[in-house]
């Protein structure tokens, strides 16, 4: 089977005025369908760098990333900004939402985007938002959450379009202990029903609650480990 995601010996380097910096020196990796997966790894190791290239947000300096067997390199801006649109999900650690919109409304944006029917859209939002246990906050403007709150409509966000792959950068560092809590089983609850995830993360509860912990040091994998996910 076509794994979901594929790096081939990717780097990225920075050419910056104090000289070059080596942000990912030659990172090999696969992700196969329903995995769960941590990025751990001290700051400055490459974790965001490799995500970033995980989403087709940036392109490596060399090697290769594939996307259920496209090589990103090949697409045209446009294809690109398709294949992210429709293939991947994207979390972040500030949720990103739009302040003017209802938590349904931005639900409802990268449906809009993909030209999904008004009607559908609406549907699978308020589908997605009662999956997350914020059916009673449709209607709410973003700015009228809860930082927990925000990221539970970030996650259903990101799901809305049925992505292959969602991507997490951070996700619980703006949270509480307990509201991170909560994100974290959401999570793994995702997994559980067959989403497949990468999540870079500072969070040991949240890493070890994965099934596959990739630990980076100095812009390599230094080592991996099978998370104790409970799922
Ligand atoms: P992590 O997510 O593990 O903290 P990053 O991927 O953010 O690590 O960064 C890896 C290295 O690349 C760091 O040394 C960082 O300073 C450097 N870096 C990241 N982004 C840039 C950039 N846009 N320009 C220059 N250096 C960068």
């Amino acid at each position: 089977m076509t794994a979901v995601l594929e790096c081939r010996d990717v780097t990225r380097r920075y050419d910056t005025p104090g000289g070059t910096v080596h942000a990912l020196r030659g990172v090999s990796l696969t992700i196969a369908r329903g995995e769960y997966v941590a990025i751990v790894g001290p700051s400055g190791s490459g974790k965001s760098t490799l995500l970033t290239l995980m989403g087709g947000l940036d392109r490596p300096s060399s090697g290769e990333v594939l996307v259920d067997g496209t090589p990103l390199a090949a697409l045209r801006d446009r294809d690109l900004t398709r294949l992210r649109l429709r293939r991947l999900g994207f979390v972040f650690q500030r949720f990103h939402l739009l302040p003017v919109l209802t938590a349904r409304e931005n639900v409802e944006l990268p449906m809009a985007e993909a030209g999904v029917p008004a009607a559908e859209r609406r549907a699978r939002a308020d589908e997605l938002l009662a999956y997350v246990g914020l059916a009673a906050r449709a209607g709410h403007r973003a700015t009228q959450l809860s930082g927990g709150e925000m990221q539970r409509v970030a996650v259903a966000r990101a799901l809305a379009n049925r992505p292959a792959l969602l991507l997490a950068d951070e996700p619980t560092g703006e949270l509480d202990a307990a509201t991170g809590r909560g994100i974290m089983e959401l999570f793994a609850r995702l997994n559980a029903d067959g989403t497949t995830i990468v999540v870079v993360t500072h969070d040991e509860r949240l890493a070890a609650e994965a099934r596959r912990e990739i630990h980076m040091l100095d812009g390599r994998i230094e080592r991996e480990a099978a998370g104790q996910g409970r799922a």
